[in-house]
């Protein structure tokens, strides 16, 4: 009975995965595309990860058109929507179908409703109500995850744990304050003057939902937000209303650069106590409410110990290309803990690996890597040398990986057995870094004044050369100055 109604009961497995969110579904769809078992749990009680609850004031930042120039589930339409999971024939571009279209960006609600949607129409399934607790290496070289229902053996474990845990920089003080995850309804904070921490997205969220309810509104962090490097950046305007109006001098709101001192108690109510950084000075906010917008952390549990390194103030694990520990080899990482995998991070340019869009992609890639190293070897079809320059480009103009992974997933030829074979999507450190046959791989990429251009990158007896070509008004990649331009470069390697 309990195998009927809980799939994946306590036992041996070639791979679990932990987490329902998107990281957790599309890592489990793509492991069963590949024909790789697996197994799911989750603590969770149904699928949709984070978005079952965040964010706050309900509204994402990442757009979805329902209608494009391309036809909804191919795969040139996943360029246009940001929001759904890669499925097959009835499981794709499922965001759409849920939005009412009051904006280009799904609320809570619709993108929660498409996480369920997929994982009805994919067959993704899930061991909910199972907590993973902890960890430890088998005699075998793989792991043991406990859980609250029983023992799991694994080859490899895939962590899709979310970045939720709410992380808060050494303050003095800030126990007085709430965090982002602690935020109460808008109307609670009607008639208050509210400090927020912070000037990313979450902080901005919670200010733009507050604008209608505070009567004095205050974002306080040491950086600025420079708008100047925004394609570069994770920020959002979508909820940069209250820096528009701070930067037009409305009243009663304020985006300010200052290091935070301490949260105190003042007055019956709370001061925050603050250093300028981008302007000499000394600030003092009172509030009646002050909110930490100040990030999350991965819920690692006892990963450290298991040799687990992390980066960005310890907040998620070091990942190679692959999405695998650098430091314990066999423990993997998807969804958006897969901002650990840095990239090559050319030109200061960063993968897009904390949202839908990008890591949707990261678990593809993850997923094919997993089943090579358990034996499963993917197709690489052949290419025809006449072939091979329309396809780099029709790669360069189109291919939703290439343009939403920039300088971080690339596309490419290898030269074996004297014919050329379509390698897929690789990471593009890898390509670099890890040598290989002669091939040719085509990325998009971002200069430093965030002009986007193709790159196309030869790897000839074991050596690169790297060829920016030029950029183009609408970005069309495809035509015959392009095409010149690569198969000359083509040519010079003898390809
Ligand atoms: C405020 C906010 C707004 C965001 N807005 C957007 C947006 O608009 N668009 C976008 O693309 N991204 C957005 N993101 C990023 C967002 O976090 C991810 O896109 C997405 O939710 C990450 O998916 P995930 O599967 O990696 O993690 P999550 O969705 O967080 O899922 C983690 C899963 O792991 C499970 N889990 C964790 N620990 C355990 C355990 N010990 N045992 C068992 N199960 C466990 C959880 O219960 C959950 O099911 C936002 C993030 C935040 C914080």
């Amino acid at each position: 009975m309990e195998n009927v109604d809980r799939p994946f009961p306590p036992g041996q497995y070639d791979v679990v995965v932990v987490g329902s969110g998107p990281g957790g579904l599309q890592t489990s769809h793509c492991l069963t595309q590949l024909g790789v078992e697996h197994a799911v749990i989750s603590q969770d009680e149904a699928p949709g990860g984070m978005f079952r609850r965040f964010p706050i004031f309900e509204r994402l930042i990442s757009w979805t058109k329902p209608d494009a120039p391309v036809e909804r589930g191919t795969r040139e339409y996943e360029w246009y929507d940001h929001n759904s999971l890669l499925g097959d024939a009835g499981a794709q571009a499922l965001a759409p179908e849920f939005m009412d279209r009051s904006f280009d960006v799904p609320s809570r609600a619709e993108m929660e409703a498409a996480l369920v949607a997929f994982t009805e129409r994919a067959g993704v399934q899930v061991r909910y109500g199972c907590r993973w607790t902890g960890t430890r290496r088998d005699d075998d070289g793989g792991f043991v995850l406990e859980t609250d229902d029983g023992e799991y053996a694994c080859r490899f474990a895939v962590f899709a744990i979310g970045v939720t845990q709410p992380w808060v920089p050494s303050i003095r003080g800030s126990e007085l304050a709430a965090h982002y995850v602690e935020t109460r309804p808008a109307s609670s904070y009607r008639d208050k003057r509210v400090v927020i921490i912070g000037k990313r997205n979450s902080a901005f969220e919670v200010g733009n939902g507050l604008l209608p309810w505070a009567k004095e509104l205050t974002l306080v962090s040491p950086r600025p937000v420079q708008l100047e490097l925004l394609p570069q950046s994770p920020l959002r305007l979508r909820y940069l209303q209250p820096y528009e109006e701070y930067v037009r001098g409305g009243a009663g709101t304020f985006v300010v650069d200052a290091a935070i001192e301490q949260i105190e108690r003042s007055n019956g109510g709370l001061r925050v106590v603050a250093e300028g950084t981008t302007w000499p000075g000394r600030l003092e906010f009172d509030a009646d409410d002050v909110i930490l917008a100040t990030g999350f952390k991965a819920p690692l549990q006892d990963l450290r110990e298991l040799g687990v390194t992390t980066v960005l103030n310890d907040r998620i694990p070091a990942l190679n290309p692959f999405f695998e520990s650098i430091s314990a080899p066999g423990l993997f990482f998807a969804g958006n803990i897969t901002a650990g995998s840095r990239g090559i991070r050319k030109h200061g340019v960063g993968p897009n690996s904390t949202s839908v869009n990008g890591f949707r992609y990261n678990a593809r890639v993850l997923a094919e890597h997993v089943a090579e190293r358990l034996g499963i070897e993917r197709p690489r079809p052949s290419v025809d040398r006449a072939d091979v320059v329309p396809f780099l480009l029709r790669e360069l103009s189109c291919a939703p990986e290439l343009w939403i992974q920039k300088t971080f997933l690339g596309r490419v030829v290898s030269v074996t057995d004297g014919g050329l074979r379509d390698e897929g999507i690789v990471p593009l450190e890898h390509f670099l870094d890890a040598g290989g046959p002669d091939a040719v791989c085509v990325a998009i990429e971002m200069d430093p004044k965030a002009v986007i251009y193709p790159a196309v990158y030869v790897r000839r007896g074991g050596r690169i050369t790297e060829h920016e070509l030029p950029t183009h008004p609408v970005h069309a990649f495809r035509g015959s100055e392009y095409a010149r331009e690569v198969e000359a470069i083509l040519a010079a390697a003898r390809f």
